[in-house]
């Protein structure tokens, strides 16, 4: 026992989040002696671990991400942070000898801490059309890095035209025969480079204004059936045995509903130092409301949330005396 009025079992900050955010910030806080847990989920299925191809990781040409992934978790670990792989319940603010801390619980277990970074990050959003939960795991997929080699010399729809849609429709390519990106407007959304591949590509043809209607099969997908919002059609029918839905995130912020800032999607409100709208709550990555999710922003958040945590936890372990 130290002769503070914090109790010893209580960690200086606990991260709750393993992707590029989370480990980050859990990197910088045990490098800096900060006692740091990181509840990593009981998934490790994050975004960055189903990235075939890393290309705009600044000094790594060209990484994989699951790769990225592995390299800082071993970073961030080797500092002396612990992680563990438990779902975060709900947390709540909590007496601490003479100060303020947070007790955060899990499907498992109750933590208690001075500090905490959420970097929970996001999920893929679904369509909500007839046919998609039917089919999941039978020709609908979310994952083309763990589902494309299935689709060898097969057609594939790819939903969506953001920056995923179109990278992941360019990877399956390396399977898919044909690969038909469906989209609900005539351009794509996503950067000027990735635009150019995907054009360039022989393999890929667009359905523009299209949504998707219903997903159609027997024992697996056979058919996507797209609503055309212009021209003469009023449907057509695309012969896929694979649809791959890329078509946005929703930030992973169920259980701080109510008790941070958000916006009206869910995502946590911060200052340009990463602090949310409750003092020693900190939040990092895609859950935040930003204009640019990447994996260097990210990490910069991560970086960011890490340091406003450390001088948090210094003043109140000060006030502790
Ligand atoms: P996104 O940028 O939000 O794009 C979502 C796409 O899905 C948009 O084209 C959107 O259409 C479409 N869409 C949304 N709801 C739909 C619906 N209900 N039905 C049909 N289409 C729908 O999402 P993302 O591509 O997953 O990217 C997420 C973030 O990660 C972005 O910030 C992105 O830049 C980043 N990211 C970056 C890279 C990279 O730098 N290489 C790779 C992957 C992701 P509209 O265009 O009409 O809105």
């Amino acid at each position: 026992m130290n002769d503070s009025t914090i109790p010893d079992d209580v960690f200086d900050c606990l991260i709750i989040g393993a992707g590029p955010a989370g480990l980050t910030a859990a990197l910088y806080t045990s490098r800096s002696a900060m006692k740091t847990l990181v509840l990593e989920g009981s998934s490790t299925v994050s975004q960055v671990t189903v990235t075939d191809i890393v290309e705009n990781y600044p000094g790594i040409p060209e990484v994989n991400g699951f790769e990225l992934h592995h390299r800082l978790r071993t970073q961030a670990l080797s500092f002396g942070a612990e992680a563990r792989a438990e779902d975060v319940l709900s947390l709540e603010k909590t007496s601490l000898g003479a100060v303020e801390g947070w007790t955060i619980n899990t499907n498992l277990a109750s933590y208690r801490s001075l500090s905490v970074i959420v970097a929970s990050g996001a999920r893929w959003r679904s369509l909500g059309v007839p046919g998609e939960e039917e089919f999941i795991g039978r020709g609908v997929s979310y994952c083309a890095t763990c589902d494309g080699p299935f689709y060898r010399n097969r057609s594939v729809a790819v939903v969506g035209g953001g920056n995923t849609a179109v990278q992941e429709a360019l990877y399956l390519t390396k399977f898919a025969d044909r690969v038909t990106i469906v989209h609900r407007r005539d351009r794509l959304r996503a950067s000027a480079i990735l635009q150019e591949r995907a054009s360039a590509n022989s393999k890929i043809d667009f359905c523009w204004d299209g949504v998707v209607d219903r997903i159609e099969g027997d024992t697996g997908v056979t058919r996507l059936r797209v609503k055309k919002l212009k021209g003469t059609d009023a449907y057509i029918t695309l012969p896929v045995e694979g649809v791959f839905i890329f078509i946005g995130l929703d930030p992973l912020t169920d259980f701080i509903r109510g008790l941070v800032t958000t916006d009206g999607g869910g995502y946590i409100v911060t200052d340009s130092q990463m602090r949310t709208s409750e003092r020693g709550l900190f939040a990092a990555g895609d859950c935040v409301v930003k204009p640019f999710r990447q994996i260097v922003t990210a990490c910069g958040d991560g970086a960011t949330a890490a340091y406003q945590a450390e001088l948090y936890v210094d003043e109140l372990r000060d006030r502790s005396y």
